[in-house]
Formats: structure tokens, C-alpha cells, sequence
């Protein structure tokens, strides 16, 4: 494998459109399973929808490896949409000018899919393997995670003593990040003529008393705070009710978007919400309310000095020379989803690759950093993991 087949393959991923919610992503899927598959690494096509498409390809440790661990490697093949204007280059063109690699994805993240893909391919011809290694690409992390999540309930993680998620970190580690939860409110009242509103029950003024609840004082959640996240953030995004202009309404709902830190998530604001109920039956015994939660993407932490955080800290630092910083990622990556698998591991979000570009115009990195990259999985994986 020379370094043009790594950079080609690259080229040929990107010149792929798998724009997400569009219907490419099976197509990038196929061309990463011929491509491992051609180069004999052991492949699964998983289907997790018909357009959505996981792989998980494993290569294992060599037969005289004493009591191998499984590295886990992970990145994702959607990407988000192209701007209409703005763009210099073809989004979809892969093409190289002045040592960078331009294309939706370059950053974010098919070089970090095709670095893992080629340092894998490369470490099959290595006769000592120290650890197992298992590639899980999936599908649809830029919109919902479903793909991560169905590998997680499928067990697929439970085996994984380390993970390493190559999302563009510039060379910092992520070790922290927020989750989110959405959560729908809704009243129930009773309808009426709004000319008689003494035989209903109005669900807006009922939907106005949760808002006041929540906007007070006694409404604690976003006091919780992550020395290095931050706080939980909730907003009101939106709002609905209502059947006719001269109607009492009898639903009502607002929609409110919660981002959560470790250590407060689902349960916790929950409980927040029952208080505010138990409040206002206090004050009206026939208040009705119902909690819906629609979106769950769960937080999750690695100890910053985990042995496996300080061991790829420690190979970036060996192939740029500078120390490689951890730190707490505002975004969501995968690792959310595979955080909840059955056993708990710790994850590195890292790679060389610049970020900020990543979702931009003209969206593109340094080659070197591909090429940085494709070393610091081969390194990890070279190396017994503790
Ligand atoms: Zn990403």
C-alpha cells in the first residue's frame, strides 16, 4: 500500500455525495466494503434501513499475541448538506491543490473513516498484532446517531476495551461531551365554546402556567454545570395549540431542547418536570400534563487521564512533537450512543485533522494530517493495549 493508493481511495470517497437525509450513503458504504473486502479484511454489511448502512470490519491479533484486547476504531460516512454558493472547488470532486484535500467530508469525516480503513489494510501484512482490532463505521451520525445506536443495542460495542473515534480534533483529544434531550410538554383541557369558556378547560393557560414554572426560580436544572462543559442549556423552541379562533383549546404543547452534561440527563430533568406538575395540581387538582421525550442523546465522559487517553496522547505527541491537549467537545459524536453499550470503555475523539472547516465552504484539510493520522492508528495499534 504506497501513500498515492491511501490518498486516491480517499479521493474516490469523496467524490461519493453521502449527504445526509439524501440517499447516498449506501453508495459510500459500498465502495468502503469493496475496498476492505478487495484487500481481504473481514467485512459486515449491516442494514440498518435501507438508504442507512453500517460496516464493521475486524482484524484480528496475531496468533502469538498474549491475551489480546480489542481496540475499537469508529467514524461515521454521512455528511451534512452542501452550501448552494460559495464553494471554489467541487464538493464532490476530491481534488488536491497545494498539499490540501478539498470536498464535503474531507474534514468531517471521511478522511478520518479512509485513515482508519487504510492503516488497517496496511496492519493485516504485520505479522505481530498485538490487539484485536474492530472498524465500526456508521451511518447517519449528522442527523440522529441511528447508526451508532443500532450497532450499540446490537451488542456490537459490549467487546470493546477502547475506542478511538477519529471526528477532526486538530490534534486535541475530546474526552467530554454534552448530550441532548428533547422534550415535549402538553396540556390537556377540555374543549368548549369560547362563549362559554366556563364549560372547558383552556390548555394554552394551563401550557402558560408550565412556561412561567419553568422560566422561574424554582426551575433548577440549568444550575448544574460541567467544570469544563459548562452548564445544562434548555430553550423553548417551540410551541403549539389550539383548534379554532373560538375554541377553548384543549391541547396545548412547547418542545424544549436540553443539553445535558454528565452526571444530569434524562432521569433528573424528569424529576424537575414532575415537581412543576405536583406544584400546579397543588393549585388546580384537575391540571393534566403529559412528558414526551423525543430526542435522547446521552452525555459522556472519559477520565481525562485514562491509560488509554495518555497512550494516544502520547503517540500524537511522538509524530508532531507537540503535546496533544484534552479537552471537552461541544458537539456530539458517536461515542454518545456507544457509551451506553454494556460494558464501559474508555473513548478518544482524535485525529490531526483540522476542524475548522468541518460543515463549511470549501471544506478541505492538509494531506499530511490524512497521512498523520493513518500513523497514529497504526501506532495504537501496535501497541499491547494496557
Ligand atoms: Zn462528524
Amino acid at each position: 500500500m504506497t501513500q498515492q493508493q491511501q490518498i486516491e481511495s480517499l479521493q474516490h470517497c469523496l467524490q461519493i455525495p453521502s449527504v445526509n437525509p439524501l440517499d447516498g450513503e449506501r453508495d459510500a458504504a459500498t465502495f468502503v466494503y469493496d475496498y476492505l473486502t478487495t484487500h481481504e479484511i473481514e467485512t459486515e454489511w449491516i442494514e440498518v434501513a435501507p438508504k442507512r448502512i453500517c460496516l464493521i470490519a475486524t482484524l484480528p491479533a496475531s496468533e502469538i499475541a498474549a491475551e489480546p484486547k480489542i481496540i475499537g476504531f469508529s467514524g461515521h460516512l454521512d455528511t451534512v448538506p452542501v452550501q448552494t454558493t460559495g464553494w471554489t472547488k467541487q464538493p464532490f470532486g476530491g481534488e488536491i491543490s497545494d498539499g490540501r484535500i478539498y470536498g464535503r467530508g474531507a474534514s468531517d469525516m471521511k478522511s478520518g473513516v479512509m485513515a482508519m480503513v487504510n492503516a488497517m489494510i496496511e496492519l493485516k501484512d504485520c505479522a505481530d498484532r498485538p490487539n484485536h482490532l474492530k472498524l465500526l463505521i456508521t451511518s447517519d451520525e449528522e442527523n440522529g446517531m441511528t447508526g451508532a445506536k443500532h450497532l450499540t443495542e446490537r451488542g456490537d460495542a459490549d467487546d470493546l476495551d477502547a475506542l478511538l473515534i477519529t471526528e477532526p480534533t486538530s490534534g486535541m483529544i475530546g474526552y467530554a461531551q454534552k448530550g441532548v434531550i428533547g422534550i415535549e410538554v402538553t396540556c390537556v383541557g377540555k374543549g368548549a365554546h369560547s362563549s362559554a369558556p366556563q364549560l372547558g378547560k383552556n390548555a394554552i393557560d394551563d401550557l402558560y402556567r408550565v412556561i412561567r414554572e419553568v422560566k422561574s426560580d424554582r426551575f433548577t436544572i440549568t444550575d448544574n454545570r460541567h467544570p469544563e462543559l459548562g452548564p445544562v442549556v434548555a430553550s423553548i423552541t417551540s410551541i403549539q395549540g389550539g383548534e379554532g379562533p373560538n375554541v377553548i383549546p384543549s391541547n396545548a404543547s412547547f418542545y424544549m431542547d436540553i443539553r445535558t452534561i454528565p452526571g444530569f440527563g434524562r432521569l433528573e430533568i424528569l424529576e424537575a418536570f414532575a415537581h412543576i406538575e405536583q406544584r400546579l395540581l397543588q393549585e388546580d387538582p384537575t391540571f393534566a400534563m403529559t412528558l414526551r421525550v423525543i430526542k435522547e442523546i446521552p452525555s459522556c465522559e472519559t477520565d481525562a487521564n485514562a491509560p488509554f487517553l495518555e497512550t494516544v496522547a502520547r503517540h500524537m505527541e511522538t509524530i508532531t512533537g507537540h503535546p496533544a491537549r484534552r479537552v471537552a467537545i461541544p458537539g456530539g459524536t458517536d461515542g454518545a450512543m456507544f457509551s451506553q453499550a454494556n460494558r464501559s470503555f474508555p473513548i478518544a475523539v482524535a485525529s490531526f485533522h483540522d476542524f475548522r472547516l468541518a460543515h463549511q465552504v470549501d471544506e478541505s484539510i492538509p494531506l499530511s494530517e490524512y497521512l498523520q493520522t493513518i500513523a497514529l492508528c497504526k501506532q495504537l495499534a501496535l501497541e499491547p493495549l494496557a
